[in-house]
C-alpha cells in the first residue's frame, strides 16, 4: 500500500472508530496491570462475558501485589463463570511472578512478559500497545482477517503465527496512534469487516481495500 492510501486508511479508520468504538472497560486505562488481567479474561472468552468479572477482579485485587496474596480459592470464586480452570491456576500464579520476579510491577519487555504464566505473545503485545503505547503490530482473528483482505493475500489457520501477516500488519500500523489503530482494526473486525457477510458497503476503508474492490464488482470475500 503506498503512503497516500496508507494515510487514507488511518485516517478512515480513526474517523470511523471515534464513533463505533466498542466502550469496554478494560479499555479506559492505561494502568498495565489492568490491561494484563483484561487481556488473559479474554482470551477465548467473549467480551460480554468477560466485563463483570473484570470489575470484580480490579476492585478485588487493585494490584499486583493484591492478586498476590489473593488465595486459589478466592480467584476460583472470581472467575469460575468464566470455565477455563487452568486459566484460574495460571492467574493465580501470574499474581505471584509478578510479585517475586518484578516486585510487584508489569514488565514492558516482549520476553518478560510472556514469561509470566497464561501470558501469551498476542497478550504480551497487547500490554505493550494498550498500557505503554508501544508500536506493535496485534495478531488476532480480526487482524489478520483485515490485513488479508486489504491486501489481497488469502489468510488461513497459521495466519495469526506467520511473520508474513506480522510484517504486513506492521506495514499497516499507525506508529504515531497503536492504540487506536489497533483498536479500530479489532472493532471494525467485529462490526463490519466481519468473517462472514462483511459489509464492504459500509466499510471506511473499502477505497483502499482489495478484495473490498472486487467484492464490491460481485466476487465474494473470504
Ligand atoms: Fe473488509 Fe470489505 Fe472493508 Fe475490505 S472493504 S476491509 S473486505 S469490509
Amino acid at each position: 500500500m503506498n503512503r497516500s492510501d496508507l494515510r487514507y486508511l488511518h485516517r478512515e479508520l480513526f474517523k470511523w472508530w471515534a464513533s463505533n468504538k466498542r466502550p469496554f472497560p478494560w479499555r479506559n486505562t492505561r494502568n498495565a496491570y489492568r490491561v494484563l488481567v483484561g487481556e488473559v479474561l479474554l482470551h477465548r472468552t467473549r467480551a460480554g462475558q468477560v466485563a463483570p468479572v473484570y470489575a470484580q477482579m480490579v476492585r478485588r485485587y487493585p494490584s499486583p501485589a493484591a492478586l498476590g496474596d489473593a488465595t486459589l480459592s478466592e480467584l476460583q470464586e472470581v472467575m469460575s463463570s468464566l470455565g477455563l480452570s487452568w486459566r484460574i491456576r495460571l492467574m493465580h500464579q501470574m499474581g505471584r511472578d509478578l510479585v517475586e520476579r518484578f516486585d510487584g510491577d508489569v514488565p514492558k519487555e516482549q520476553g518478560e512478559l510472556e514469561s509470566l504464566p497464561g501470558v501469551s505473545h498476542y497478550i504480551a503485545s497487547a500490554v505493550q500497545c494498550f498500557a505503554y503505547g508501544f508500536p506493535v503490530p496485534l495478531l488476532d482473528t480480526n487482524t489478520v482477517r483485515i490485513a488479508g483482505r486489504l491486501l489481497g493475500v488469502e489468510v488461513t489457520d497459521g495466519s495469526r503465527r506467520s511473520k508474513r501477516f506480522r510484517t504486513m500488519l506492521a506495514s499497516l500500523l499507525d506508529e504515531a496512534h497503536p492504540r487506536e489503530f489497533n483498536f479500530g482494526l479489532i472493532d471494525l473486525g467485529a462490526l463490519v469487516c466481519k468473517s462472514q457477510n462483511p459489509e464492504c458497503g459500509i466499510c471506511p476503508l473499502l477505497k483502499v481495500c482489495r478484495l473490498g474492490q472486487v467484492h464490491g464488482q460481485g466476487a465474494a470475500p473470504r
